[in-house]
């Protein structure tokens, strides 16, 4: 989609640093990283958010969820958070479905 930033990223209009691709999705590193491993992981189908994720689409929430679990597990990374923000008041600011997958430090909970 056109004025999407991770459409442009899938495109190589922009530039990132990649981590894992296959024809669904697409992993690289966040550019504002959060912590020590702060990977995003993206459907290369623009979807908006969880929001439209629906019975027809569903199986790449999967797809996200088994990649980041397999580079978490290739990292060497034991414990991690999967962070989906859906909404700006949830911090999403990126209307493009993502996995946040963060690691290599201690979490709080709640969330901030
Ligand atoms: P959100 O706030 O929507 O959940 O997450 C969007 C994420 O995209 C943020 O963590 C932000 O740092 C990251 N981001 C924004 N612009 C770029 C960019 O141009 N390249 C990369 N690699 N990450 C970006
Ligand atoms: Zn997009």
């Amino acid at each position: 989609m056109e004025n999407c930033l991770f459409c442009r990223i899938i495109n190589r209009e922009i530039p990132s640093s990649i981590v894992y691709e296959d024809d669904e999705i697409l992993a690289f590193n966040d550019i504002s990283p959060q912590a020590p491993v702060h990977i995003l992981l993206i459907p290369k189908q623009h979807i908006r958010s969880t929001e439209e994720i629906t019975e027809v689409n569903k199986q790449i929430a999967g797809r996200l969820i088994s990649a980041a679990s397999e580079i978490a597990r290739q990292k060497g990374i034991e414990g991690y958070r999967l962070v989906f923000n859906c909404g700006e008041s949830a911090g999403q600011s990126v209307f493009h479905l993502h996995c946040h997958l963060l690691g290599g430090r201690d979490f709080n909970w709640p969330p901030g």
